[in-house]
């Protein structure tokens, strides 16, 4: 017997590692192009900034970037991590909403039908008619 905790911990858990996944093949196929693009940005001396008026400015050279290239490959991880986590979780919290909904149109069969939803006419109604009246719940 699977509880909701559980199966929430199992979401986060195959979130995890999804996330962990998708940053190491970012990683592995992404940040080589990125590095190369910043290469050639920085050969060709164009760093500038835009002024005011949209006219390109050199860019101060000790401009330090608010985020380092290690801290944004090490953001990478964090963010691909984080992401799936998050998604395993909603997706544990939605598959076990669904159980939950599929387990109230199954009781409401038993109890409450009367043909409109199962189309069945008073079928389902009849034949689980004793145990309805067992059960309680109102007949005609
Ligand atoms: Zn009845
Ligand atoms: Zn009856």
């Amino acid at each position: 017997m699977r509880t909701f905790g559980s199966l929430l911990v199992r979401g986060l858990i195959v979130g995890l590692f999804a996330g962990l996944l998708a940053g190491t093949f970012a990683y592995v196929m992404g940040e080589p192009h990125i590095d190369s693009a910043i290469a050639i940005e920085e050969a060709a001396g164009a760093a500038h900034t835009h002024d005011a008026n949209g006219q390109a400015v050199p860019a101060d050279p000790e401009e330090e970037p608010l985020v380092s290239r290690d801290g944004q490959r090490f953001g990478l991880f964090l963010a691909t991590s984080l992401y799936g986590v998050a998604l395993g979780g909603i997706f544990a919290v939605g598959f076990a909403l669904l159980t939950v909904g599929l387990l109230l149109v199954l009781a409401y069969l038993v109890a409450f039908d009367q043909g409109a939803i199962s189309q069945s006419g008073m079928y389902l109604h009849e034949l689980m008619h004793d145990g309805r009246h067992l059960l309680g719940v109102p007949c005609h």
